[in-house]
């Protein structure tokens, strides 16, 4: 593809400055390479990447940390979801070996960490099998399913810790971290808990954090866990 400001580009990183990657203003500007997604974005019948997607897919895809911030709505999900399909694909010892799941998804509820999963199955890629873990859930099928070997976990924060204490996961195989709807994880009391997961994920991960606003609480998160993250924000100031 053909960078159309490379000038501009080249200026930034003269003056020592962060390039921010170029929006795309369509799907196959980001996923040409990867026909799977290609294919299940057009059998669901999107028509464009919505605005979030437009400039987080280029972020996220280049390796760097993201706060994305939209309302509800918007395609978050995918946001976050495709890039870490291609993440995961590039990881050079996963596929094979079965080393634990290479992706996690915190989500604030059972009900998201559902509808998470439908979409990873929607989009699944080269067969990754994904996990849900909520409370609530039998827990005992969960740590069976967790420990038969599976790529990405899709989890809320208590629970993920309980089965973390009783050392039922194992996360130091996780290279791609989504903190989703931190807004929402954050109002429910779950920074303890996230913050005990966080620690058992490996420093060199990439990480993306969703919210639906940048609140106090959201920002000192980010400054905690994301690592020089591009930042994009899509809807209103609400002054
Ligand atoms: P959010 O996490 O921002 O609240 P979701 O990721 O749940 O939003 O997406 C909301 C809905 O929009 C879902 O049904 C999803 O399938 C759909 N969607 C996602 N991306 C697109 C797109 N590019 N075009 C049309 N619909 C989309
Ligand atoms: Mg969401």
């Amino acid at each position: 593809r053909k960078d159309n400001n490379n000038v501009f580009v080249d200026d930034l990183k003269e003056q020592g400055k962060r390039v921010i990657p170029n929006p795309v203003y369509t799907f196959k500007e980001a996923f040409a390479n990867y026909p799977e997604i290609m294919e299940n974005i057009v059998r669901v019948g999107f028509q464009k990447p919505t605005p979030i997607q437009s400039q987080a897919w280029p972020i996220v895809l280049s390796g760097l940390d993201l706060i994305g911030i939209a309302q509800t709505g918007t395609g978050k999900t995918l946001s976050y979801l495709l890039p870490g399909f291609i993440h995961m694909d590039q990881q050079p010892v996963r596929r094979d070996q079965r080393g634990g799941p290479g992706m996690l998804v915190l989500t604030p509820t059972r009900e998201l960490a559902l509808q998470i999963e439908a979409e990873c199955n929607k989009y699944s890629y080269k067969g990754y099998k994904s996990i849900c873990v909520y409370g609530g859930g039998d827990r005992r099928a969960q740590i069976k399913t967790v420990t038969s070997g599976v790529d990405i976990v899709i989890a809320t924060p208590g629970r993920l810790n309980d089965l973390q204490m009783h050392e039922l996961i194992n996360l130091r195989s996780i290279t791609y971290l989504v903190l989703d709807e931190a807004d929402r994880m954050l109002d429910m009391g779950f920074e303890p808990q996230i913050m005990k997961i966080i620690l058992d994920i490996r420093r060199d991960r990439q990480t993306v954090m969703t919210s639906a606003t940048w609140p106090t609480g959201v920002r000192r998160l980010a400054k905690s866990y994301l690592k020089d993250p591009m930042m994009v924000y899509v809807g209103t100031l609400d002054l």
